[in-house]
């Protein structure tokens, strides 16, 4: 059985981790902080806009016409439909589920009284009935910090033009977090209302206002639970009682849906018997790359190393200590610069593990548009690895860099996850495909190494 490991316990690390493992492959993970779940939406959005910044209705036609160096076009249309499916039956066996299809953007309600299009969501975020309903209810709470019901609400009669009646209403905590000890967050409700007296007080507050119904979309944030086994039976057990439709918001930092995902991944990771090994910072390898001089020596390698192009091991570091992980192929999905999977310092980019150059532009001024909210993707946001069609590191004449080494998610280059909507569909797309390549990737170095 071969051995894999996989560097960085974000989505994309989490999801190449089970999908290799699923695959036969025997996996660790090694591990250090958070990804950008803690903070971002678990929906998984798939292409919102073009690069016009017009909606697009049918993302996987979209795909199928996009220009390489994009992930998408690296992989495949079809390949990413598969991913889709197999992220749908992976969030299924850990029974939470995931609606819609690469075919449909769906409309997610945000935190500003805005929807956004997402193509995977849990139900508990799905927005059409609030299209369909004639009234909105926008639910705060006194206490709940980064919250503005008010805001929401006068944002979604300016988007239905007035066309439904749109209630704001509080309820009231009555903890001493947020007022002298801390601030309370989403998280905090979303684990009070796990509890049988947290679910209480909503409906007993809520049904005292009058003001739900059937005929209601109630848009509360997002509080139905942190733990996504549990998000279902809140829903329906507060709706039954209600006898109202609850939408939540799809994520307000700490994002309590992204957690509800990362908490899922984490267990199938236990349920495949994938070893995450946490504070483990991979600060470096041994191998050489096969575009090194004839006189490279190895970095940081006790090893006579014959083969080019083949990383041998990772070496993590942090508190004084380093150690060795050897595998026969490595997946890096150590993120973007949130992540620390790509470093920038003045006119400079780099991924700081394999110390691969990222092609910038000379001048930094030239990295961005003198506008943030230019309504155009940002250039620096397509900053990244390149890769080839199996997602093995590429050098500028395209040649492969190490045979066994893939990187997947945020660190890719060529895409604007942020004005495309595309971010989680990448990471989840790309560790799909990754895993599935790890078997050519694998059989053509040696097939090349007998030759
Ligand atoms: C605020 C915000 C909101 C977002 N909202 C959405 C949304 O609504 N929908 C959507 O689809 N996408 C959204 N995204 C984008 C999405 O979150 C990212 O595209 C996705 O999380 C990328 O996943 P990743 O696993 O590639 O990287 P990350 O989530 O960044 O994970 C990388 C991991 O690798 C670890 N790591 C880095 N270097 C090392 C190392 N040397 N050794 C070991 N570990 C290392 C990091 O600590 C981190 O845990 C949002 C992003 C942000 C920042």
């Amino acid at each position: 059985m071969a051995q894999v490991i996989v560097v960085g316990a974000g989505i994309s690390g989490l999801l190449a981790a089970c999908f290799a493992a699923k695959r036969g492959y025997q996996v660790k993970v090694l591990a250090f902080g958070q990804g950008a779940l803690t903070v971002a939406g678990g929906i998984i959005d798939l292409f919102g806009y073009d690069e016009n910044g017009v909606l697009v209705t049918d993302p996987l036609a979209h795909i199928a016409k996009l220009q390489k160096p994009h992930p998408y076009a690296l992989m495949g249309a079809q390949r990413v439909e598969e991913a889709l499916e197999a992220f749908k039956t992976l969030t299924a066996e850990q029974n939470y589920l995931y609606l819609g299809d690469g075919h449909h953007n769906q409309k997610v309600p945000t935190a500003i009284g805005s929807f956004k299009p997402s193509c995977l969501i849990p139900p508990s975020i799905d927005g059409s009935y609030a299209f369909d309903c004639p009234k909105i209810v926008v639910v705060g709470f006194n206490l709940l910090k980064d919250y503005y019901p008010r805001l929401i609400a006068k944002n979604l009669k300016h988007f239905f033009a007035r066309s439904k009646e749109v209630e704001v209403t509080e309820l009231m905590l009555n903890w001493p977090t947020g007022k002298e000890y801390r601030d309370v967050s989403a998280l905090d409700l979303a684990r009070e209302l796990e509890t049988p007296i947290g679910q209480l007080n909503f409906v007993t507050q809520l049904k005292a206002k009058n003001i739900c119904g059937p005929d209601t979309a109630v848009i509360i944030p997002p509080i139905l639970g942190e733990r996504p086994e549990l998000s279902a039976e809140i829903q329906t057990k507060l709706e039954r009682e209600l006898n109202t439709k609850l939408i939540e918001v799809s994520s307000i930092p700490p994002s309590v849906t992204g957690l509800r995902l990362d908490h899922l991944l984490r267990r199938a990771c236990a349920d495949l018997n994938i070893d995450i090994i946490e504070k483990a910072q991979v600060v470096g390898y041994t191998g050489i790359k096969a575009n090194a001089g004839e006189d490279a020596a190895p970095s940081a390698n006790k090893w006579q190393v014959q083969e080019k192009g083949k990383c041998l091991s990772l070496i993590t570091g942090g508190y004084g200590r380093e150690r060795e992980y050897t595998a026969d192929a490595f997946i890096v999905a150590t993120g973007g610069v949130f992540g620390a999977g790509l470093v920038t310092t003045m006119g400079r980019m780099y991924e700081p593990i394999f110390d691969l150059e990222i092609k910038v532009p000379e001048v930094q001024r030239d990295w961005s548009h003198k506008y943030l909210f230019c309504g155009q993707p940002q250039p620096f946001a397509a900053y990244g690895v390149s890769v080839n069609e199996h997602l093995q590191p590429i050098d500028e004449a395209g040649n492969v860099i190490f045979h066994n080494v893939q990187f997947v998610g945020r660190s890719l280059r060529g895409y604007d996850f942020c004005f495309e909507k595309s971010g989680n569909g990448v990471a989840v797309t790309t560790a799909y495909h990754a895993a599935c390549e790890l078997e050519h990737n694998l059989a053509a170095y040696q097939a090349q190494q007998k030759k």
